[in-house]
């Protein structure tokens, strides 16, 4: 069991020197509510998140006194959330995995299903997907966007935005005109005090109403999660049961974050037309809503000058190494605006401690610094373009320890010390114009496969020089339970621009390391082959940055409990938003700076 934890605490290891001195910086309890508290301003939107109206708001008014003020202060809250969020597009993204019983591993997956896309908050509800084929649902009205999924003859459909339609209770009739409100307890949901209420629709309320239960922080009396379903679905329709959670991101708003969903049990004769388990995220809440036209009017002259030392021409190796990392610049820029790619932090610094280890014991010196860079979404897939290797959320969430990570960071390593580059063709500008949603129909970085056999096998060799060289048995391991979970996950192996890192449900990426590995044995509690999703990484849904959840891990106690590739619940630790843990919303040139400048110009005339 000791060895299980050790591999299990690897990144919260790597990760100790690099928050070390964050973590002594922090103050001991951070102030609730740093900013100055003003009256709100009649005038102003709620689509700004302004020091004054944001969670102070309230905090003028007289604190509620009875049962029946605290009701309405929520029914106000969620109003004010509603109208906060309606000029954001957050990207959402469903993964979903269909069930069947294994009578010794349990529920596993039988096939898989992925959506990801952005979702308009002003007045319905509205996505638009990234992926082809997905969400020309669009013109069916609104009793099918608020379902779950629906059948038609023998087949169970899924309605990709029934899934993210619990971010909100209920988002035209959330009131008491419609709900009744029963307060059950209190309770605290991580460092937040709650007031716990059960809603049931009214008699008269109509299909579709929320029921279930909301928590409720105990100072502005916004909720924090959902849980429950939708009343009266009509025939051959279905509401999905969730799990609803939000974060205190912002000064004064929940904002949704994550949702869990789950149908079916497998109780001796229980009959089930679907099972399932579903993970839902939200981020990208401020990522600018532009289109190409926008970007050409913003024109940058901030940085005009050159400061390359010499005068001279570059030479053509250097005019074509400069091209590179031009397209190199112009894929993670465009990556990143479209929130794809996560901001530059400490995972990055991880994974280049990685990258590092292997390049100095194989002597491989780049003209470059290699750069990391995560993908902020579920799937397994890495890839990379110039210099820069990009890995999945996801990826990094499953992998069992640091010697699987270099395993996947040398097989793109070996691609660039190869000279194999991608991309060249995104140094040309007018190839970084295109919607957010087609960036998977715009870029692409797939090699040919002569290139992938090239790319293993120089990884192998360089893995074999390095200090990973005696670690290399959990990756071989983690390649044969990927091996086994292949053909019931290729929703989660379809890479969107990268290479597969399987064919047709058959592990072609590293599949030598396997070889060497011990038998993979379910029942045996101290090997760990591959792990859960959304262990790992936490991906902050505001400004998308990424950090390594420093969770203590947990003593597996059967074969159950490993859930490798696996979706469960979401059980985040809640905590009030403060300078000093969540990063303001200043990052982007966004709300803020319009916020304080409403405030500004705002205050003299009051
Ligand atoms: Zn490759």
């Amino acid at each position: 069991m000791r060895k299980v934890m050790s591999n299990m605490n690897w990144m919260i290891l790597a990760l100790l020197a690099v928050t070390l001195t964050a973590v002594a910086q922090q103050p001991a309890s951070a102030p609730q509510n740093p900013q100055p508290v003003t009256a709100t301003q009649p005038g102003q939107t709620a689509g700004q998140p302004s020091p004054a109206q944001s969670g102070q708001a309230p905090s003028n008014l007289a604190p509620p006194t009875t049962m029946d003020q605290v009701v309405d202060r929520v029914i106000m809250r969620e109003k004010d959330l509603i109208k906060f969020l309606s000029p954001r597009t957050p990207i959402v993204e469903t993964y979903l995995q269909n069930l069947q019983q294994d009578p010794q591993l349990g529920p596993i997956p039988q096939d898989d299903h992925y959506f990801l896309g952005r979702m308009d908050l002003s007045e319905s509800i509205d996505r638009s997907d990234y992926l082809e084929g997905k969400g020309k649902d669009k013109d069916e009205g609104m009793e099918k966007h608020l379902l779950g999924g629906l059948t038609k003859k023998f087949k169970f459909q899924y309605q990709p935005l029934g899934f993210s339609w619990m971010i909100f209770a209920d988002r035209n009739d959330f009131d008491r005109q419609h709900y009744d409100f029963h307060y059950a307890r209190r309770e605290f949901l991580g460092d937040v005090r709650c007031l716990v209420f059960d809603l049931t629709p009214r008699k008269d309320a109509g299909r579709g109403r929320f029921l279930g239960r909301i928590w409720v922080e105990d100072q502005d009396f916004s909720i924090v999660r959902l849980n429950g379903t939708y009343a009266r679905p009509s025939r051959n329709n279905y509401y999905f049961h969730m799990d609803s959670w939000r974060l205190n991101l912002v000064p004064g708003y929940w904002v949704p974050a994550y949702i869990y969903s789950e149908e079916g049990d497998f109780t001796a004769g229980a009959k089930n037309k679907i099972a399932f388990k579903a993970q839902t995220r939200m981020w990208g809440y401020n990522l600018k809503v532009g289109t190409a036209n926008d970007e050409l009017t913003n024109i940058r002259v901030d940085s005009v000058k050159d400061d390359t030392p010499t005068a001279q021409d570059a030479t053509p190796l250097a005019a074509e190494r400069e091209w590179q990392q031009q397209a190199e610049d112009n894929v993670v820029e465009r990556l990143e605006r479209a929130g794809l790619l996560a901001p530059e932090g400490d995972v990055d610094k991880i994974l280049q401690t990685v990258v590092n280890n292997i390049e100095i014991t194989n002597n491989i010196e780049l003209p470059r610094p290699v750069r990391t860079r995560v993908l902020t979404t579920s799937p397994l897939e890495t890839f990379s373009v110039g210099n820069t290797i990009v890995v999945s959320r996801g990826l990094i969430d499953v992998l069992p320890d640091e010697g699987s990570l270099a395993m996947v960071l040398s097989h793109e390593l070996a691609h660039i010390v190869l000279g194999h580059n991608l991309g060249s063709q995104y140094a040309f500008n007018d190839r970084m114009l295109f919607s957010d949603e087609g960036t998977y129909q715009n870029l692409g970085f797939k090699h040919i496969p002569e290139e992938e056999a090239a790319a293993d096998k120089k990884a192998v060799e360089m893995l074999k020089a390095s200090p990973y060289a005696q670690k290399l048995e959990t990756a071989g391991l983690f390649i044969k339970a990927l091996q086994q979970r292949a053909p019931s996950l290729s929703a989660l192996l379809q890479a969107h621009l990268g290479n597969n890192i399987t064919e047709n449900g058959t592990v072609t990426r590293m599949a030598q390391l396997a070889t060497s590995a011990p038998a993979l044995d379910w029942n045996k509690l101290d090997q760990i082959a591959a792990l859960p999703l959304g262990g790992r990484v936490k991906l902050n849904p505001w400004d998308d940055k990424v950090e390594i959840v420093k969770a203590q891990p947990v003593a597996i106690t059967s074969a159950r409990d490993k859930m490798p590739f696996e979706v469960t619940p979401f059980y985040p630790r809640l905590s009030r938003y403060s300078t000093a843990s969540a990063p303001p919303a200043t990052t982007a040139a966004g709300p803020t700076t319009t916020a304080t400048a409403a405030h500004a110009s705002s205050s003299p005339t009051n």
